[in-house]
C-alpha cells in the first residue's frame, strides 16, 4: 500500500512539474509576442529631494499588460526573461522607452531637468551589445547623459564577478551616465562592491527604511552607510519610504533623497509628466492642498 501511495504521490508531483513547465512555456511565448509588438510599458515613480520634497528624478519600472492575466509586475516576468535570454530585448526596449520619456523632462535652457533611473539586469551588462545600446539612445535622443542613472543590484554584480561586467560599467560611466547600486545592504558583500565597482549612487534598501523608526541600531547603521557614501563621494537614495516618521528620520540622518509610497506610487508617463511640470512638494499635506 505504501508503495502504491508513493507511486501516486510521485505521479502527482510529476504532473505538477509538467503543469509548471507548460505554464512557463506559455508565458515565454506570450512574452515573445509582447516584445515583438512592443506592448510592454513603463511606470515612473518619483524620487524626491527630502528637504523640499520636490522631484529629483523618476525610476522607470517595467509592466506587462498581459492579455488574460492583467497588468503584471516585474517579479512575474523578469526572472523568466533572465533565464530565457529575453531580458536583452526587454531591457533594450525599457531603456529606449525610459530615455525617450526622460528627454521630454529635460529643460536644457533652464538647466533644470530630472533624472531617470533604469533597472539593468546583470545579464544585459555582461552582453556585448548593452554599452552600444546606451551610446545609441544617448545619441538619438540628445539627452544630457547626467540625467541617465543605471540601477544594478549588488547581488547580481557579485554573483558575476567577471571582469566583463566591471569593464562595461566603466565604459558606461565614460559615456557620462551614472551607476546606482540598487537594494544596497541586502547582498552579502556590499562593501566589496563599493570598492570594486564604479558606483555613483547607493539606493538604501527598503528593509533599512522600514526599521528606522523602531530600531536605534538601524539608525546608527544608516548613519554609518551615509558616512561611507560621503567618504567615497557617493550619493544616497532611501527606498520604500511609506510613513512620515520614516521621512523625518531620514532627514535627521542627512539622507538627501527618498522614494516610496509616501510620496507617490509608480505612475503612468502622462501623470508623471504632469507632476514634474507642476513642480510641487510631494505629497501635498492638507495645509498645502489648493
Ligand atoms: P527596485 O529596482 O528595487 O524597484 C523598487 C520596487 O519597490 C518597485 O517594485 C516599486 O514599485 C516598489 N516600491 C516603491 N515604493 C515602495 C514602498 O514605499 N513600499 C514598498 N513596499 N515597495 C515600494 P516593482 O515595480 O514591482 O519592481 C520590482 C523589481 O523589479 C525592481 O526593484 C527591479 O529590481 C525589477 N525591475 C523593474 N523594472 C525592471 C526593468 O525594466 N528591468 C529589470 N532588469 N528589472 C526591473
Ligand atoms: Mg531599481
Ligand atoms: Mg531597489
Ligand atoms: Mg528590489
Amino acid at each position: 500500500a505504501a508503495k502504491a501511495e508513493g507511486k501516486h504521490r510521485w505521479c502527482r508531483y510529476h504532473s505538477e512539474l509538467l503543469d509548471q513547465a507548460v505554464r512557463r512555456a506559455e508565458l515565454r511565448a506570450a512574452l515573445d509576442e509582447a516584445l515583438a509588438h512592443g506592448s510592454l510599458t513603463v511606470l515612473y515613480q518619483p524620487i524626491v529631494h527630502l528637504h523640499s520634497r520636490r522631484i529629483a528624478g523618476f525610476e522607470a519600472l517595467a509592466r506587462w499588460p498581459h492579455p488574460t492575466l492583467g497588468l503584471l509586475g516585474p517579479d512575474s516576468f523578469i526572472p523568466l526573461a533572465e533565464e530565457t535570454g529575453q531580458i536583452r530585448e526587454l531591457g533594450g526596449q525599457m531603456l529606449r522607452l525610459a530615455v525617450r520619456q526622460a528627454v521630454t523632462w529635460d529643460a536644457p535652457r533652464t538647466g533644470h531637468g530630472c533624472f531617470v533611473g533604469i533597472n539593468v539586469s546583470v545579464h544585459q551588462l555582461r552582453g556585448e551589445g548593452f554599452v552600444e545600446a546606451v551610446r545609441d539612445v544617448l545619441a538619438q535622443t540628445g539627452i544630457d547623459p547626467r540625467y541617465v542613472v543605471l540601477e544594478v543590484t549588488e547581488t547580481a554584480l557579485l554573483d558575476h564577478e567577471d571582469v566583463g561586467v566591471r569593464e562595461h560599467l566603466r565604459d558606461l560611466r565614460a559615456l557620462g551616465v551614472a551607476i546606482a547600486l540598487d537594494d544596497f545592504g541586502t547582498g552579502y558583500a556590499s562593501l566589496i562592491s563599493l570598492h570594486d565597482m564604479p558606483i555613483d549612487i547607493i539606493k538604501i534598501d527598503k528593509s533599512f527604511t522600514s526599521r528606522l523608526t523602531t530600531s536605534d541600531r538601524m539608525r546608527r547603521l544608516v548613519r554609518g552607510l551615509l558616512t561611507i557614501g560621503d567618504t567615497l563621494g557617493i550619493g544616497t537614495i532611501a527606498e520604500g519610504v511609506e510613513e512620515w516618521d520614516q521621512h523625518e528620520r531620514l532627514l535627521e540622518l542627512g539622507v538627501r533623497a527618498g522614494q516610496g509610497y509616501l510620496y507617490s506610487r509608480p505612475l503612468p508617463a502622462d501623470e508623471a509628466s504632469a507632476l514634474w511640470a507642476a513642480s510641487r512638494p510631494l505629497p501635498l499635506t492638507d495645509r498645502e492642498r489648493p
